[in-house]
């Protein structure tokens, strides 16, 4: 049992709260520990109550979305770990194009297919990207020329010190795979919601462009339980090509291993670690900066490796 659970009156829990939930599952790297607390904040009130708990109790606080930009400590997280706003998404259609409206878990990939088939054009792009559309919109997610910040209308935040928010795309603050809220101290800021102007076009030729973009992802990133790329591209060049120069396509640290297809890819074989993933990130760092003098930043999230670590 963790202090803060100790400190506990009686160990009762706020409605909502529970205990000790494994993240290695809601992972799609497949490892990691479990959140000392974790609840499912479907609104601002329902948040607003999670965050008072973990106030009250000091514990930091992580917000999760589909778990496919993170590395999760063995040891797992030492505080409250919510996961904000519903799965729901509709679309409404207006003289120039359409309106998404989107809960922060809405899955990105079935959202961008379910409006390419109904006609809207604008999501293209991720085909393919897991995760939530809270995520993507944190992480400024994108691929094939597109971003999410492209279409982004507007979106319901939090934030811990100033309550609900309306974000406007200049209040975001995107910058590649980046934005305000994901510069912002970790577990002070949230999204529950998020508008996507889309436009109309054909629903046969936008279909046919996620096919292409499906069988591109296909044949040049490898299938098994990674995160997608770790580190960011520096600017002007790919981390990819950067790690093959260096001769590290293909290490391996216990059952974690450097893709040989795709080099910026780190694959959980079945059985990696925490551990194992984050020695390989910090080879290919210290190797990259060494020997080629570039300092490769990361693009996933390093959650429970203490904040001495870079995120
Ligand atoms: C096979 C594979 C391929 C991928 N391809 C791409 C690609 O082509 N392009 C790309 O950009 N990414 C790609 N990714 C990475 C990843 O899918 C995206 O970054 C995705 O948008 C992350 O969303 P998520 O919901 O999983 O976020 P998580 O991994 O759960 O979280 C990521 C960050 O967002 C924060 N966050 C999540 N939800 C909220 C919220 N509601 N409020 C506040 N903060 C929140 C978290 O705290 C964390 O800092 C790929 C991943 C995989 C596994």
């Amino acid at each position: 049992m963790t202090p803060a659970a100790l400190s506990l009156p009686n160990g009762r829990l706020p409605p909502g709260i529970t205990r000790d939930r494994p993240l290695a599952p809601l992972t799609t790297w497949k490892v990691g520990g479990p959140a000392a607390f974790f609840a499912t904040p479907v609104d601002a009130v329902a948040l607003a109550s999670c965050l008072a708990f973990a106030t009250r109790h000091r514990l930091p606080v992580l917000a999760l979305g589909g778990g496919t930009n993170l590395l999760v400590a063995d040891t797992g997280f030492p505080g409250l770990v919510v996961r904000c706003g519903t799965r729901n998404w509709s679309v409404g259609s207006g003289p120039n194009g359409a309106l998404l409206r989107a809960g922060a878990r809405a899955p990105l990939a079935a959202v961008a297919r379910g409006t390419a088939l109904a006609g809207w054009a604008g999501l293209e792009w991720a085909e393919g990207i897991p995760g939530t559309i809270g995520g993507a919109v944190v992480g400024n997610a994108g691929a094939f020329g597109g971003e999410i910040a492209a279409v982004l209308r507007g979106a319901a935040g939090y934030s811990l010190v100033c309550g609900e928010q309306t974000l406007s795309p200049a209040n975001l603050g995107f910058s590649y795979r980046g934005s305000a809220l994901r510069d912002a101290p970790p577990g002070t800021r949230f999204l529950l919601a998020v508008e996507l102007a889309l436009l109309a076009g054909d629903a046969r030729e936008l279909q046919a462009k996620m096919r292409e973009y499906a069988a591109q992802r296909r044949t040049r990133t490898p299938a098994g339980a990674s995160c997608g790329s770790v580190f960011k591209n520096p600017p002007g060049d790919h981390a990819g090509r950067l790690i093959e120069a260096v001769g590290l396509k293909g290490a391996e640290e216990g059952a974690a291993l450097v893709s040989p297809i795709h080099a910026n890819y780190i694959i959980n074989r079945g059985g990696a670690t925490a551990r194992d993933i984050f020695a390989l990130v910090e080879r290919i760092r210290w190797t990259v900066l060494d020997r080629l003098g570039v300092t490769l930043e990361l693009e996933v999230r390093l959650v429970g490796f203490g904040e001495s670590l870079p995120r």
